[in-house]
C-alpha cells in the first residue's frame, strides 16, 4: 500500500505543490491547513509521516510535533519539520522534540519527496513485500492476492482493503469510521452503512471462514483472536 503523508501548511501553493509532488512519488497526500484541523485530523488518522510546516497561524507547528510525541498510536510517526525561519533554536527544538529531519524554506517539493523516502527507509530497513496469515486466511498486500485454505478468493480493491486491515491486528476493534479513513481514506459521518455493506459481501466471499470477522454491537467489526 502507498505510504500515507499529512501535509500540515497553511501556505495553500506551498501545501499544493507539496501534495502534488508526493502524489507523483508514489504516496498519498493528504493537506491541512491550520494546527487544529491537524490535531483533528489525527484523532483517527495514523499517517506514514508527517510534513509539518512551524510557522500555523493559529498554533505553533513544535505544538503538534509535542502531541505527536505523546500520544500513543502517534510516537512511532516520522516527522520531518518544514520552516521558514530556519533558527537554530527551532532546529535544536525540532529535533529535541524528536523531529527525523528539517528542511528550511525555500525548498524543491522533490526534495522533500527525497528527504521523506529516506527517513522511511531508515525506519524501515527491510520492508519485505507482506503476507498476512490468519487462520485459514493467507492475505498477499503486493500482490492483491487472498486464499483460504489454498483457494483463491476474488475481492474488490475495498473488500480486500478491509480484510487487510481488521486481519493485520486480531481482536482490535475498528470502528466504522476508523476504517472508513482506513479503507476508503476519508471519514464522514452517516457512511457507516458503506462499511456494513462491504463487511456483508466480504463474510459471504469468506465462506466457511466468514465467522473469523466479528461484530462489535454499537462499535464496530474486528478479526476473531484466534488461539491455537
Ligand atoms: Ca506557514
Amino acid at each position: 500500500m502507498k505510504p500515507r503523508v499529512l501535509i500540515v501548511e497553511d501556505e495553500l501553493e506551498v501545501a499544493e505543490l507539496e501534495r502534488q509532488a508526493f502524489e507523483r512519488g508514489g504516496f498519498r497526500a493528504e493537506v491541512v491547513t491550520s494546527a487544529s484541523r491537524a490535531l483533528e485530523r489525527l484523532q483517527t488518522l495514523v499517517p506514514d509521516l508527517v510534513i509539518l510546516d512551524l510557522m500555523l497561524p493559529d498554533l505553533d507547528g513544535l505544538e503538534i510535533l509535542k502531541f505527536l510525541r505523546f500520544r500513543k498510536e502517534l510516537t512511532q510517526v516520522p516527522v520531518i519539520v518544514v520552516s521558514a525561519r530556519g533558527e537554530e533554536v527551532d532546529r535544536v527544538l525540532g529535533f529535541e522534540l524528536g523531529a527525523d529531519d528539517y528542511v528550511v524554506k525555500p525548498f524543491s517539493p522533490r526534495e522533500l519527496v527525497l528527504r521523506a523516502r529516506a527517513v522511511l527507509r531508515r525506519l524501515h530497513p527491510e520492508e519485505k513485500p507482506q503476507v498476512i496469515r490468519y487462520g485459514p486466511i493467507t492475505l498477499y498486500e503486493e500482490e492483491f492476492r487472498v486464499e483460504v485454505e489454498g483457494k483463491e478468493l476474488k475481492l474488490t480493491p475495498m473488500e480486500f482493503r478491509l480484510l487487510a486491515t481488521l486481519i493485520s491486528s486480531p481482536g482490535r476493534v475498528f470502528s466504522r469510521e476508523v476504517l472508513l479513513d482506513r479503507v476508503w481514506g476519508y471519514a464522514y459521518e452517516g457512511y457507516g452503512r458503506t462499511v456494513d455493506t462491504h463487511i456483508k459481501r466480504l463474510r459471504k466471499k469468506l465462506g466457511s471462514a466468514r465467522d473469523l470477522i466479528e461484530t462489535v454491537w454499537g462499535v464496530g467489526y474486528r478479526a476473531r483472536v484466534l488461539h491455537d
